[in-house]
């Protein structure tokens, strides 16, 4: 059996990596576990995908005589993992709420005073979440700030104990009894995400009252599928996506209103790191929370993000574009999460998709040198500051995988970031492109010509142009 470090004590040596000159950024033996962990979830992936009948995916695909077979098939598996993505999210998201990380003082605790225990444990497609978020660590720590859980923010991600759990010969996660209860007396989900009811109790926006919409439909027109849309059964309001996205600025901005809570978007600054931005908060209410409040009203039958989009930039003029772009990333999708949590786990079981069970053998031999990469591409960031030399998001390099490992433990992270002297610290998240970025092209529509060469612009629209010229 592997020597496992008692959660208490790991703490501190996270808290110090570099005064510790000795001890290793990420162990060996921590790479293992991740990837332990990664091969863990592309299991689950796997399972789940060539469940047949699960979510009924194959009549959503059954009238497409155009596909063959085998294309009908891999369709129904991907939408059957797609659905259980949906689910395994909205189950983190009531995990996660109600999950409490209260302090309890003791000498071994410098941080926080909380951390992981073994019956806390989630359901392996919980933990699938927390992990994704995790490695977007920008996210995570706003989500924590946000949400009170900074003592989760200074835990990070329980490795060990997940480890622990996941047999390695078969790679089957199974937690004790004690996990089971609490999670479902916590949540009053069922432990296995397929055992969810098929339906969820969705609240509407104008009538406030409850309505159960199904993850899926035939038509493709369930909460999980591309075309959601839904009629309240009590005032037969429409709802849609953009519903649900009004729905949760208008839940945000009564958080900012009342409580103080910042806006997603608006916790990280240059300067000081994870702290909110007073200077951006007092220039939304002043300028914005009104309109926000005004356009999201629950009298207003057809909400629109796009158009709250525009009237805040015609209200607050060009220079605050990139607060408003900063902020209206997270209206792009409907979780209460300062990430984008299907997304990220989408390309986390994609990049762990490839995995192969040689690549990590070599891995113990050459972990000092991977070490040495790692400090000086994450110092080359500060010098250079070049977008090339941000780690790549490929888990099964070794590179990488040191990197993600390390994005596990946000505090260990986040101090090593600043000691090299960056601030904002670099994560899983993608590189923003405002070429391919809906939400730029929204911000500052780009010219006639550019739209023109990017084949964006119809036929009919450029023989319009034509005609003014
Ligand atoms: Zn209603
Ligand atoms: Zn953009």
């Amino acid at each position: 059996m592997l020597d496992r470090e008692k959660p208490g004590t790991k703490t501190f040596t996270e808290a110090t990596p570099l005064l510790q000159k000795a001890a290793p950024i990420v162990s060996a033996q921590e790479c293992q576990q991740h990837i332990q962990l990664l091969r863990c979830f592309l299991g689950l992936k796997q399972t789940v995908s060539k469940t047949k009948g699960l979510f009924k995916t194959e009549y959503v695909h059954k009238n497409k005589n155009e596909l063959d077979q085998i294309a009908r098939q891999s369709a129904a598996e991907e939408s059957r993992w797609s659905i259980y993505v949906s689910r395994a999210v909205h189950r983190f998201s009531v995990w996660w709420t109600r999950l409490s990380v209260a302090s309890t003082p003791g000498p071994s605790l410098p941080h926080s005073g909380w951390t992981w225990t073994g019956d806390q444990m989630p359901p392996l497609d919980v933990l699938m979440v927390l992990h994704a978020l995790t490695l977007n660590t920008k996210a995570f720590g706003e989500d924590c700030f946000r949400h009170q859980k900074m003592a989760l923010w200074n835990a990070g991600f329980p490795l060990q104990l997940a480890s622990q759990y996941i047999d390695p010969e078969s790679l089957r996660y199974s937690c004790p009894e004690p996990c089971r209860l609490q999670f479902e007396n916590m949540t009053k989900l069922a432990w296995d995400n397929v055992n969810d009811p098929e339906t969820l109790p969705i609240e509407c926006f104008r009538c406030q009252k409850q309505t159960a919409v199904p993850w899926t439909t035939r038509r493709g027109k369930g909460l999980a599928d591309d075309g959601f849309i839904q009629v309240c059964r009590w005032c037969n309001f429409v709802l849609r996506k953009d519903a649900l996205l009004a729905q949760k600025l208008r839940r945000d901005l009564h958080l900012l209103l009342e409580t103080n809570i910042p806006l997603p978007g608006t916790c990280w600054s240059v300067d000081d790191g994870l702290a909110p931005n007073e200077t951006t908060d007092e220039f939304l209410k002043q300028s914005l929370v009104d309109l926000f409040l005004e356009e999201t009203r629950p009298t207003n039958l057809f909400p629109n993000i796009t158009q709250i989009i525009q009237a805040s930039t015609e209200a607050v003029g060009s220079q605050s574009l990139p607060l408003l772009h900063d902020i209206f990333k997270h209206y792009l999708y409907v979780e209460c999460s300062s990430c984008n949590l299907y997304t990220a786990v989408m390309r986390v079981s994609k990049s762990a998709s490839t995995l192969q069970s040689a690549h990590c053998l070599d891995f113990d031999l050459r972990s000092s040198q991977v070490e040495s990469l790692y400090t000086k591409s994450l110092r080359d960031q500060r010098q250079g500051s070049s977008r090339r030399s941000v780690p790549r998001t490929d888990i099964t390099d070794s590179f990488s995988l040191f990197w993600s490992t390390h994005l596990l433990s946000p505090r260990s992270y986040c101090d090593f970031f600043r000691h090299l002297g960056n601030s904002v610290p670099v994560d899983w998240d993608l590189p923003h492109e405002p070429e391919t970025c809906s939400l730029c092209q929204t911000l500052c529509p780009p010219s006639f010509a550019r739209r023109f060469i990017r084949g964006l612009t119809s036929l009919s629209e450029w023989k319009e142009w034509l005609s003014t010229v």
